[in-house]
């Protein structure tokens, strides 16, 4: 059994006003206590979030693979760190489809967040039509295996499945499906990194909300979500860790 871990994903969403929803959710993480909670806010509200924050550990939704240079709008692992984060999303699917991130480049900036010290959370998932065509599995077993950087670092490598046809949809993988997918990721894991692919944790992701949650955790290898919409508001986060605990 690992420790739930529930990250909230706010994307390109939020303001400093919007952070007056962080010390409730602080104190939900305290009084959980079996449960570790985040949350990734963008660039800008970071070193705000961590000093309204109520102790919650605060993280970005990217960085790049190099310490600093010419990379105009980049931010690096290490600016995030000066900033106050101790966590980092990377691979999310809307970079990966945005700003066009391959794997080679997920496992760069991974490696480089690692060594920064930084949580990092590797995202893969299928998209809708690799699911219908029987491949999900193979998808995310490939992805895995371009993806993830080595995991002996003194920061947690952790890995995200979020179905592509279950973000921001409503549509929610069933637990059988999410059971099949982490089932094949943690025997990837293992069979990569041996005794250290089982210690890593593997959230889910797409649509986790307060009624799906407790069903979803309750499921083998589901070690916690990474939530999106669900996670900007205290009212509908809070039971999301709740049930997690
Ligand atoms: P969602 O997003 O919870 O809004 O579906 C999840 C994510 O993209 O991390």
């Amino acid at each position: 059994m690992h420790r739930k871990l529930v990250v909230g994903n706010w994307k390109m969403n939020g303001s400093i006003a919007q952070l007056g929803e962080l010390p409730a959710i602080a104190e939900a993480a305290r009084e959980a206590a079996g449960v570790d909670v985040a949350i990734c806010p963008p660039f800008t509200l970071i070193a705000p979030a961590v000093t309204r924050g109520g102790g919650l550990p605060i993280g970005g939704q990217d960085c790049h693979a190099a310490d600093s240079g010419a990379h105009t709008g980049c931010i690096s692992a290490a600016m995030l760190k000066e900033a106050g984060a101790r966590l980092v999303i990377i691979g999310h699917s809307e970079r990966r489809a945005e700003q066009q991130e391959s794997d080679a480049a997920v496992r760069a900036k991974a490696a480089a967040a690692l060594s920064e010290g930084l949580q990092t959370i590797v995202c893969v998932g299928e998209s809708e039509a690799e699911r219908e065509a029987g491949r999900a599995v193979a998808v995310v077993t490939a992805q895995l295996a371009g993806s993830l950087p080595d995991p002996e670092a003194e920061a947690e490598l952790v890995i995200a499945y979020e179905p592509i046809w279950a973000i921001g949809t409503g549509k929610v993988a069933t637990p059988d499906d999410v059971a099949e997918m982490h089932a094949a990721i943690r025997a990837h894991l293992v069979d990569t990194f041996g005794d250290q692919g089982a210690r890593l944790r593997i959230l889910y992701g797409g649509s986790v909300k307060a009624d799906n949650a407790a069903e979803l955790f309750a499921v083998r290898d589901v070690d916690g979500a990474l939530v999106g919409g669900a996670s900007l508001t205290a009212a509908q986060f809070v039971p999301i860790i709740e049930a997690a605990g």
